[in-house]
Order: C-alpha cells, then structure tokens, then sequence
C-alpha cells in the first residue's frame, strides 16, 4: 500500500516462535480480524474460544505496529493523571481479568509471559518534581488508587541503584507487567491451538458491503467473506480507504521510541518499575531493562532519533548511574493507536463491522477487557456494562441550538 513501515528496522524485537506464523487466506471465516497486533489477536483468541471460526489478517508481520514495541506494563496507578478518570473503571476491570487471561495463555501456549506483579515506584527529583509528585499522588488517593508516599531514602532502600538526587517517591503495589514479545508469542500459539488461521503480510485494501452490512474484506491476496470483520488495524484504522467517509474513526499514530538494556551483576537493575517525569524504565525476567517512551506526533515518521534516544538515556541516567556500563540491545519505534480522548473505542460500527481500537498508550493493560467485551458483542450482540461508556456515540457533536423566534 506503500505505507511506511511502522516499527524501525533496527532491533525489532520479535520472539523465533514469531516466525513462520503465517498461513493461506481462508475463503470464510464466522469472524476476520484486520490487524495481527494484541489487541486484534486477543480478540480472536477470545471469539475461537466462543466457537466461531476466525480468520486474522495481517498487513506485514505479527505485532510490528505497536504490540512488539510496548513495554509492558499494566499501570493503571502510574499512568493515573488529571483527566483520566473517565477510563479508570476500564482500566482496573481489565487489570483484575489479568492473572485470569495470563492463566489462560501461559496453558494454551505452553509459554510463559513473565508476568510481574512487583509494582510501580514513581520518582520525584529535586524540589519541584516534589510538587507536582504531591499532586498525582494526591490524584490517586482521591480516585482509589492504591499508592504510598515515600522519602527519598525510602526509595533507595527498594532501589539501591538509584541517585541521592531522588528526593520522594510514590509505591503503587498493584501495578503489574508483562513482557510483549512473550505475549505475542503466546496469543499466536494460543490462536493456532484454537483454529484462528493468521495470514501475514496481506494488506486489507476494502471491505464487502452488501444491504448495507459489510459481509467480507478485500486483500492483495484475494478476498474473505465473514460474518463480521472486526477493525484492529491500530493506528492505521483512522486511515481513508478502508472505511467510508461517514464512519471514520478519530483516530491517530503517536510515535514513541525505546531501548532495550543487557543488565549484569556488575551494572546491578532495578527490582520494580520506575517512573520519572521523562521516561520510564521496566526489568524484565530475561535481564533486560527497557526504557521507553517517547511521545512524538508526528505522523508515520518512521526510525529512530539521535534526539529520541538521547533523551531516554539521558533521563535514565539521571537517576540510575548503572546503566553507563549496560550494553545497548535493541532500539526501536512505534505507533500507538491514540483516539481523541485517548480512550480506546469498541464498537458496532455498522451491521457486520465492529471496531476495537484507539488504545493508545495502554492496549497490554486494557487487552483482557477489550478482548472480553468484543467477543461479547459479536458472540451474544452486546457490550458488558464496562465498555459501553467507549463507543463512538462519545465523539458526536451536539446538534447546535436553533435560535428562538
Ligand atoms: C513505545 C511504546 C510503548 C508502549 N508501552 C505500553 C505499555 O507499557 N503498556 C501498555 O498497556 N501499552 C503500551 N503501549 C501501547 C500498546 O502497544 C498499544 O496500545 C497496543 O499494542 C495496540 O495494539 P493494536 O493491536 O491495536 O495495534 P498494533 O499493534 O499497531 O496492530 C495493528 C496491526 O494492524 C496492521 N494493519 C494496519 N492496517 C492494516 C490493513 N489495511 N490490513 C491488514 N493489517 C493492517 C498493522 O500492520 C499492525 O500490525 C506502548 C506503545 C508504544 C509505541
């Protein structure tokens, strides 16, 4: 389609049980999913297990948009901030499905996910931060989240590695994590054990409408006739072609950069998940620690910065000296799929299509419930009560005042 690649091509962080997942486009399937990334691959692990034939289409490969370029947390308590409060009941339902969806993957994969529940630390450093810590946190308790102040040698006695400079702290215990590649990884063995057939590299170029409901997709390949096809296309669902005018969806690339780094018992780590005001940083069970993000409207613009990286690093230095000595693994990027109130959207967009999209900065954390809710909808013709307050109607404009006479 002549779209830029979405995930730098330096480091791309695929797991070997990736490879080779690719099989024939089906001629039918109950359900076609457009867009092989969590959130559309979770759907149709979910829609097998309610006995419909599904089929997952994928444009390049498994999980290059955003899904292999997360990081993986599950952090409704440190991603908290003024505004937010709207997907808070989302985001904590979706979080208590976790252990039961990790339950689920780690046995229809065989694969483990490493799955951390060591919670979150959020740093504050020098006076200011202080503040403006003191009010998240104080955000936080209002909206019931669990989360403890620290002094700043409090902190350092939960991480060692960390500077003097950290002045305070805030302990959220229940935010958790996960690895990406591992999931990815698993939600394809997962798929495969149910009967989902995955096509790669076949890009959607439309969609079959007849009555008025859409009734199959069209690919480079051939097409796929389906009783509903399901739009989790990323941060490309927003994108003209697809949809028909009257039904686009308000939603955008936002571009974030990370890095992988090989920890040792020399370089030390870091025990739990560490947020500062520029980047966070994620332990994982393979002795990597990840450092994302950066937030860069700027379209598809592929690759990776020199600027990018040297403010990952650069906030990751100031706060943990190890990473100095910590051998640089991976760089890549990444487009989170990010809709106008940065709350994702799961919807009948019409009869035959649903969407299931939007999720910005947190797709790992909302994966179960938007998973749940689309095989609600599609399997039995309703949303739960937790995800109704994320269809389109959200978006609509009020009809403006006519003057009185
Ligand atoms: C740097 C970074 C860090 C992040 N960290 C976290 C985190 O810690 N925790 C968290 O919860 N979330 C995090 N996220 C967000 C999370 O990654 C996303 O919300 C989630 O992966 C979105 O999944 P998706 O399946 O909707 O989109 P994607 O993974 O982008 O998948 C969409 C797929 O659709 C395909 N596609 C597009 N158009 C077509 C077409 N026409 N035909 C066929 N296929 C098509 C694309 O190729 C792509 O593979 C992060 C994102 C980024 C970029």
């Amino acid at each position: 389609m002549g779209l830029p690649r979405p995930v730098s091509p330096i480091g791309q962080r695929r797991d070997p049980a990736l490879d080779a997942v690719t099989q024939a486009l089906p001629e039918r399937a109950d359900v076609a999913v457009v867009g092989g990334g969590l959130i559309g691959l979770a759907c149709a692990w979910r829609l097998a297990g309610r006995g419909l034939s599904v089929a997952v289409i994928e444009r390049e490969t498994v999980g290059c948009g955003a899904s292999l370029a997360a990081t993986g947390m599950l952090a409704p308590a440190a991603e908290h901030e003024p505004g937010s409060d709207p997907l808070l009941p989302l985001a904590l339902d979706s979080l208590a499905r976790w252990p039961g969806f990790r339950d689920d993957l780690e046995a229809a994969s065989g694969l483990s996910i490493d799955y951390r529940a060591d919670g979150t630390l959020v740093l504050a450093i020098g006076r200011d931060e202080v503040e403006r810590l003191r009010f998240r946190y104080e955000l936080q308790r209002r909206s019931g989240l669990d989360a403890g102040w620290l002094s700043g040698a409090d902190v350092r006695r939960l991480e060692p590695g960390l500077r003097p400079s950290v002045t305070a702290g805030v302990h959220c215990p229940l935010d958790h994590q996960v690895d990406p590649r591992l999931v990815m990884a698993a939600l394809v063995q997962a798929c495969r054990g149910a009967g989902v057939t995955i096509t790669e590299r076949t890009p959607v170029t439309g969609l079959d409408w007849s009555g008025g409901r859409v009734t199959g997709l069209v690919t480079d390949h051939g097409s796929l006739r389906a009783g509903t096809v399901i739009l989790a296309a990323g941060a490309w669902s927003g994108e003209g072609g697809l949809l028909p005018e009257s039904l686009s969806l308000p939603v955008r690339p936002l571009k974030g950069q990370a890095l992988a780094l090989r920890t040792t018992r020399q370089t030390g780590t870091l025990s739990r998940m560490v947020w500062t005001e520029q980047v966070h940083m994620a332990p994982k069970g393979d002795g990597q620690l990840i450092v994302g993000a950066t937030v860069e409207d700027c379209g598809f613009r592929a690759g990776v910065t020199a600027g990018g990286l040297y403010a990952l690093l650069e906030g990751a230095r100031r706060v943990l000296p190890g990473i100095e000595e910590m051998e640089v693994e991976a760089v890549w990027s990444g487009y989170r799929p990010t809709s106008d109130d940065d709350a994702p959207i799961i919807d009948t967009l019409a009869p035959g299509l649903v969407a299931a999209t939007g999720h910005h900065r947190n797709g790992y954390l909302l994966a179960p419930v938007t998973a749940d809710a689309v095989a609600d909808l599609v399997a039995g013709g309703e949303l739960p009560a937790v995800a109704r307050p994320f269809t389109l109607v959200r978006f609509a404009r009020p009809e403006p005042r006519r003057a009185a006479r």
